[in-house]
């Protein structure tokens, strides 16, 4: 097979379990965080670095390759892996969440959750809205150079065939926590329609281009915070299958109120096959991997290390603190004293403080390689503790000490 998951232990009561993936480019043993590597590249730091950081795979986005440089230069290179010099596993995302976020202050919609607003149409108030959508597929508009381009579902498989990383996503529509009960009824059936073109796209892909590495498609679960429409999204597409094949795995996506993130996904992983991956789109902070880990979620993507690092907001055991501040000036001790990453074992504070205060290239790379190790070992950690039968205590002794909260 060049695609399985098999599990090897559960938290009992929960649905959390630890497991591995297998695929063409090596394995994933699961729950695993994947860093963020957008355009083909971790920003700031060497494949090498990832690679010593512990991570096992990375997740690149579909709708910025397909722009720059295009799937057709990725395709020329031997795919993703070999473009980018990483010789682990590679995701990629639909561009979905690209095509109708970007520009329009969509993602800040997102984020702000309550239920203040109310209005399908609340991204168009203040900016023309970049994005266009039909049942057909999505219009939408470079944030490059603002010329005009369509992602079908057709499209967005073509787009993932060619950029090649061992796990695809189907294309799927993005809504809002503010968009109308009936908008978000409309939309998952709407999703539910582009993956199954999603599959028979992919088996035609799958067939024509069969000399390639075998890459699994996981569809995407919509629904926002209601119950039964994130457990019909997981019942569909769990047992969907079209052209004579099923979904690999899940994407568990969109809209999430993150005071609910853990029962949302309790939802929808009550209902999936027990025995195929569930990967977590776009969730980052310690809290909400617990709560993904103990929910059932295999494996977590989130920009948010390696952002914030790059802003010298930096992780420690007992939350995150801005390295920048002056209060560090003088601080020669590493940023976490118990971490073993490359920059808490060779470098301070101080020294940090002073690199990013100097606007040096390397106080990026530095504070994204300790941020990335925090996180990447964290979810390793729940790991551990699942297969020694204490995720719970581990999560209480550590969510204990950690506070959300930062001064960042
Ligand atoms: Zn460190």
């Amino acid at each position: 097979m060049a695609f399985s998951f098999s599990i090897e232990k559960t938290i009992p009561g929960r649905q959390g379990r630890t497991g591995e993936i297998s695929t063409p480019h090596g394995a994933i043993k699961t729950p695993a965080f994947i860093p963020v590597g957008t355009k083909a590249t971790v920003k700031s730091v060497l494949p090498d670095s990832v690679d010593g950081i512990g991570a096992q795979a990375v997740l690149a986005n579909a709708y910025h390759l397909y722009l720059q440089p295009g799937p057709d230069v990725l395709d020329e290179a031997g795919g993703l892996s070999n473009f980018m010099n990483w010789d682990k596993p590679t995701f990629t995302d639909s561009g979905g969440f690209q095509v109708m976020s970007l520009g329009v202050g969509f993602k800040k919609v997102i984020d702000m959750g309550g239920d203040s607003l109310n209005s399908d149409d609340v991204i168009a108030e203040k900016r023309e809205r970049l994005a266009h959508v039909d049942d057909d597929g999505v219009t939408f508009k470079s944030h490059l150079d603002g010329s005009m381009h369509r992602f079908t579902p057709e499209i967005s498989m073509q787009v993932q065939h060619k950029i090649g990383a061992d796990i695809m996503f189907a294309f799927d529509e993005l809504t809002t926590l503010h968009n109308t009960r009936k908008y978000q009824e409309r939309s998952l059936e709407r999703t539910r329609l582009w993956a199954l073109r999603c599959l028979d796209e992919h088996k035609r892909l799958t067939d024509e281009r069969s000399a390639k590495p075998y890459q699994a498609l996981f569809g995407v679960l919509q629904g926002a915070q209601y119950e039964d429409l994130r457990r019909k999204a997981a019942r569909d597409l769990g047992a969907m299958q079209s052209s004579g094949i099923e979904f690999d795995g899940f994407g568990m996506g969109g809209a999430l109120d993150k005071s609910m993130l853990g029962t949302i996904v309790g939802w929808m992983t009550e209902e999936l096959p027990v025995n195929k991956p569930r990967h977590l789109l776009g969730i980052g902070e310690p809290a909400d991997l617990f709560a993904g880990v103990e929910n059932g979620a295999d494996t977590f993507d989130c920009v948010a290390p390696t952002r914030e690092a790059r802003t010298s907001a930096v992780y420690a055991p007992t939350g995150r603190f801005n390295v920048s501040n002056g209060t560090y000036k003088r601080d020669y001790s590493p940023i976490d004293d118990d971490c073993t990453c490359y920059t808490c074992s060779n470098y301070s504070r101080a020294y940090l403080n002073h690199l990013f205060r100097a606007k040096e290239i390397l106080g990026p790379t530095l504070a994204t390689i300790h941020n990335l190790h925090f996180i990447v070992t964290l979810v390793d950690r729940m790991r551990s503790a699942i297969n020694n039968g204490d995720f719970l205590e581990f999560k209480a002794d550590f969510l204990g000490r950690y506070q959300s909260k930062s001064e960042v």
